[in-house]
């Protein structure tokens, strides 16, 4: 389900609180709270016994009908572009984020250990993503999901661009510039784990955190994962990730190593390739909406946001039409 069809579905299920019994009505009208996630490390085994990690497959089954079905005639290169980016043959691979993949479970040794980590959005508190977005396509949810409508990105990939995580991923021939634009531009659409807004709205656990045999993604009041993963970090003197960092998230690992090691094994597992897709994990990394970084993030969409942003408003005037 796409961001506009989410929030639809969260206005019916509003609507639908008129007819809950007045204790239910009561609970009902409690404002959400924002939600937040714990992954812990040191439950994760990366289902090892399993053909692939339980919660990637879920994910990818759960999201199946969102994944881009490119139009072929516009896998092309578009000036200035030196190639576009085509997924759309490689559904399958499960080893990093892709338009098809939005979670992956990165096997790492550190400390002597074999470690798992689960990655995806890290759902900002002040989204780069969102505040970067020369179209205003990408929205956070009063759960605190940072969604893309993919229905309405162009594909420039700015987004990614600002993350300090580099995690959206671009699917080439598809999105609104096929219809507003075809011969112009050809980015296509971004794409990313969007905390499975829906299941939130509608008080459900996320797909990942239903299907992990153990234990290791919860899902909850995001104060309350927060508290929780410090108390766990605490008991067995380890350490969090993503309090901090990207200025602040929505999403805390919980793990016995520190994040330093974490991150080194990561840059020594991918050997210098800088392609995005599997990130390493900085400690301490800070938001590009801050200092020098802002001013180049700004610097990067001022040229095109306007006009694309009123092609867009045109399209979507005559659809309303
Ligand atoms: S992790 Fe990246 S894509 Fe996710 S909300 Fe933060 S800036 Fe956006
Ligand atoms: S929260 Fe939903 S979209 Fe995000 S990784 Fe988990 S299953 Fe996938
Ligand atoms: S988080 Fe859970 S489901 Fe995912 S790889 Fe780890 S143990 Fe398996």
């Amino acid at each position: 389900m796409d961001r506009r069809r989410f929030f639809k579905t969260a206005a019916i299920g509003a609507l639908s609180c008129a007819a809950l019994a007045p204790s239910d009505a009561k609970a009902a009208s409690q404002p959400r709270r924002e939600q937040g996630s714990i992954i812990d490390l040191t439950l994760c085994d990366g289902c090892a016994k399993l053909p692939a990690p339980a919660c990637v497959g879920a994910c990818r089954e759960k999201n199946a009908d969102r994944f881009p079905r490119p139009d072929p005639k516009y896998l092309i290169d578009y000036w200035p572009q030196k190639r576009h980016e085509d997924w759309s043959g490689k559904r399958d691979v499960i080893n990093r984020l892709t338009p098809y993949n939005w979670t992956y479970v990165e096997k790492i040794e550190a400390a002597g250990q074999t470690i798992y980590l689960p990655r995806r959005c890290m759902h900002c508190d002040d989204p780069a993503c969102q505040k970067l977005c020369p179209f205003g396509v990408i929205g956070k949810s009063k759960e605190g999901a940072v969604g893309i409508d993919a229905n309405f990105c162009m594909g420039g990939s700015k987004c990614r661009d600002v993350c300090p995580w580099n995690i959206p991923q671009r699917q080439a021939g598809v999105g609104i510039y096929t219809k507003i634009a075809p011969k112009l531009m050809g980015g296509g659409s971004m794409y990313k784990c969007d905390m499975c807004a829906d299941s939130l709205a509608n008080d459900q656990k996320p797909a990942c955190e239903s299907a992990c045999p153990k234990n290791a993604i919860m899902f909850g009041d995001k104060a309350d994962m927060k508290l929780e993963a410090k108390r766990r970090a605490e008991a067995i003197g380890g350490y969090i990730y993503g309090v901090n960092e990207g200025g602040g998230t929505a999403t805390f690992y919980v793990s016995k190593i520190p994040f330093e090691e974490i991150d080194a094994a990561i840059a020594a597992k991918k050997g210098g390739d800088k392609a995005h897709g599997r990130p390493q994990m900085p400690v301490g990394v800070e938001s590009k909406l801050k200092g020098a970084d802002a001013l180049f993030a700004a610097a990067l969409i001022a040229p095109i946001a306007a006009a694309a942003s009123a092609a867009i408003a045109v399209y979507k005037g005559g659809k309303r039409d």
